[in-house]
């Protein structure tokens, strides 16, 4: 065997060993909660098409009349001549829901971290990171060289520690932190971050992939009773409630230029497809105007919890921890058995120890199915 072969068996021998062996299997979405795989139907709790928007008809025509006008692709990175017109209008979009003076789309929400973060900070500077934050806001601050602190999650006393000790020895300093926790369903206390970032003059950064078309009326994390917070990088993803693709960060527009002539992710890579971008402004117009849409997931979240005295959940997201790898996967069978579709999540998805399964809630979950999971997970 040639030694790239050996390498790669060697390494997935460890994996294997460890219980954290991948892989892909081919899942056919019947509408945005019943999945089917192989020749079996389930009702799935692992997406995150929070508002169905991914199957809606006016989503999908969207897709469908933008590569008729504008093509399959995009041709060009967008700063040579990909930016083709869609793009301008679901900026103006973005900014004007955020409240923000403009947006920038970049290919996916990974994309958009990994290239904001290093046009932002850079040596000398000091990223202050949330332990829980997405794996693509470490992956940015790697990219930056900027030192990297992590606090304890959701932690404000630790996080002002740090400021407190730190932030005189750098430059700059950026906070980041997710709006909604992936993995775990909480939220950051944003607003009381907001008066840490102001008094230390660091810049906050919060990634809303969960948040927007979710919390506060759909209007994200960075909202409170209606009211934008002091938040001046409002980062997202136009993957998950939105149903399409891509990723946004909405910010001042002079900060939002120099993203654009700087961030290496924008500027080296193909703009996105026409259709991509024309079903997120359609999916977008669809979060504006459904506040009542976008409370659904968390009263499907808040049914499940009340049916298994879990405590209230603050998203769609709810995780039920197991710590052992073994048993995570077990559970996640054993609902498969009974036509449930519940993803188990592994380390380094998430730390050492907390191997659990992560339950997420649509609109579109009819209650039946969530009260039959519930009764099958009672009597497991
Ligand atoms: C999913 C996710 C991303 C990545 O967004 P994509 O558009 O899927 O690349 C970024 N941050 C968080 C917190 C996420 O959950």
């Amino acid at each position: 065997m040639d030694s790239l072969s050996k390498f790669a068996r060697k390494k997935l021998a460890e994996t294997r060993v460890k219980g954290l062996y991948r892989q892909t299997i081919p899942t056919r979405h019947k509408d945005p909660v019943h999945v089917e795989r192989g020749d079996k139907i389930y009702v799935s709790f692992s997406g995150n098409d929070y508002l169905g928007l991914s199957r809606h008809r006016r989503v999908i025509a969207a897709a469908a009349r933008a590569a008729e006008k504008f093509g399959a692709g995009a041709g060009a990175s967008r700063l040579v001549t990909g930016d083709h017109p869609l793009y301008q209008e679901l900026e103006t979009g973005i900014a004007t829901f955020k409240e923000a003076e403009a947006a920038l789309v970049f290919g996916s929400g990974y994309l958009t971290n990994l290239g904001v973060i290093p046009v932002l900070a850079g040596e000398g500077d000091l990223i202050l990171a949330d332990r829980l934050c997405h794996a693509c806001l470490f992956a940015g601050s790697d990219l930056s060289k900027a030192a990297l602190k992590v606090y304890r999650h959701n932690d404000l006393d630790h996080l002002r520690e740090i400021l407190d000790g730190q932030r005189s020895k750098y430059r700059h300093t950026l906070i980041l932190t997710d709006g909604v926790f992936s993995m775990d369903g909480d939220r950051a206390p944003v607003e009381e971050m907001t008066a840490l970032a102001r008094k230390f003059d660091a810049w906050l950064m919060v990634d809303d992939a969960h948040g927007l078309g979710v919390v506060e009326q759909g209007k994200g994390s960075t909202f409170k009773n209606g009211h934008r917070l002091d938040v001046p990088l409002q980062m997202g993803t136009l993957s998950k409630s939105v149903g399409a693709y891509g990723g946004y960060i909405a910010a001042d527009a002079v900060v939002i230029d120099l993203i654009k002539n700087r961030a290496r992710s924008l500027i080296y890579t193909t703009g996105l497809p026409p259709a991509v971008v024309g079903a997120a402004l359609e999916g977008l117009k669809i979060i504006k105007n459904n506040p009542g849409l976008c409370n659904k997931p968390i009263q499907k979240a808040t049914l499940f919890c009340r049916e298994l005295d879990l405590p209230a959940p603050q998203s769609s997201i709810v995780p039920m921890i197991f710590g052992d790898i073994e048993k995570t996967m077990q559970t996640a069978d054993r609902l498969a058995e009974q036509g449930f579709l519940v993803h188990p999540i592994r380390p380094p998805t998430v730390p050492d120890g907390t191997a659990r399964l992560r339950f997420s809630f649509s609109a579109a979950h009819q209650d039946k199915d969530i009260l039959n999971l519930a009764e099958v997970i009672r009597g497991l």
